[in-house]
């Protein structure tokens, strides 16, 4: 059975200049190389979904502009339900404009444009995609109370809920609470619990009390850490070699959700996530990096 996954965030057109080294303020360095990748988080788990076989609707907002019309074009291409993409006439589609160097440092300017007016309307028109759906996945890169009203509409229909809390920022009590599955990195679990010093398990049970289902925390390439009603349990991680970790977060997100959808155990889900995830990492790009399920199933067999 295919997983039926809805996914509500961002998309990005990422415009990347590779350079021998960055740039200093009011500097110019001539010989990069230009690659312009589909990025932007919600997009990514979109895609991430949809390469991993399930059914996938995404609820967005892009620009009347080119890249907009690239980016619907790319979703298409995917298999991405677009039914409930908003093509918005006043702001453009999101862009990032991205640095990177030899050594894999960057530097970021992020212009949100139309993700920025995603809207509680938008998520209303999409009421009945989301309650017929196995997962809704959620990242924070569209406006906080349109997070907060999918989340509503989500409980409301008895659907799992998922969020990704990237990036990072302080999130309600109330947001919190509408949780099933949280999948902070270690940065993120420790600031949305607002507290200094603590191990990562002491920030997901924290996390707990304070309402979230299941915390996941993703730790890189150690894999990751789950912190449950059943208990906790670490689950390691695959060794490859690392290339680019962009989207890494949203590969192993939407992975979750697919597995979880389809009725993996919990630690067998995070297994398949972290695949998923180490796999992300092996190419370099957002959405370019994004492995199929036949991939993955490979992947799993050889180690
Ligand atoms: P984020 O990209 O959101 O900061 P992480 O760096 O924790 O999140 O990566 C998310 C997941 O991707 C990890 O839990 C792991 O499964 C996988 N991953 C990330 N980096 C590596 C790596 N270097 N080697 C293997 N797996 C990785």
């Amino acid at each position: 059975m295919q997983p039926k996954i809805i996914v509500v965030g961002s998309s990005n057109t990422d415009m990347v200049v590779k350079l021998p080294r960055l740039p200093s303020k009011g500097e110019s360095i001539i010989g990069g190389e230009f690659v312009m990748p589909a990025g932007g988080k919600g997009a990514n788990q979109a895609v991430a979904a949809a390469r991993l076989g399930a059914h996938v609707a995404f609820v967005a907002r892009l620009g009347n502009d080119m890249f907009g019309d690239q980016a619907l074009a790319g979703f298409n291409a995917e298999g991405v339900n677009t039914a409930f993409i908003v093509r918005d006439d006043t702001a453009p589609s999101g862009v990032a404009l991205i640095f990177v160097d030899t050594n894999g440092d960057n530097m970021l300017a992020v212009a949100p444009g139309a993700n920025a007016r995603l809207s509680p309307a938008d998520v209303d028109k999409a009421e009945q995609a989301i309650a017929s759906a196995d997962a809704l996945v959620l990242q924070l890169e569209i406006p906080l109370e349109t997070v907060r009203h999918a989340l509503r509409v989500a409980r409301r229909h008895g659907v799992r809920t998922v969020l990704n809390p990237a990036p990072a920022q302080a999130l309600p009590a109330d947001v919190l609470a509408l949780v099933d599955v949280l999948t902070p990195n270690e940065h993120e679990a420790t600031l949305l619990c607002g507290q200094g010093k603590q191990t990562i398990e002491q920030a997901a049970r924290l996390l707990r009390t304070m309402g979230v289902g299941t915390v996941v925390v993703t730790l890189g390439r150690e894999g990751a850490m789950i912190v449950s009603a059943q208990g906790e349990q670490r689950v390691r991680g695959f060794t490859v070699k690392a290339v680019d970790t962009t989207a890494a977060g949203d590969a192993f997100t939407a992975a979750l959700a697919c597995a979880l959808a389809r009725g993996d155990s919990l630690p067998a889900a995070v297994r398949f996530a972290n695949a998923v995830g180490a796999l992300t990492v092996t190419t370099v790009g957002a959405q370019p990096s994004l492995p199929t399920a036949a991939e993955v199933q490979a992947f799993l067999a050889s180690r």
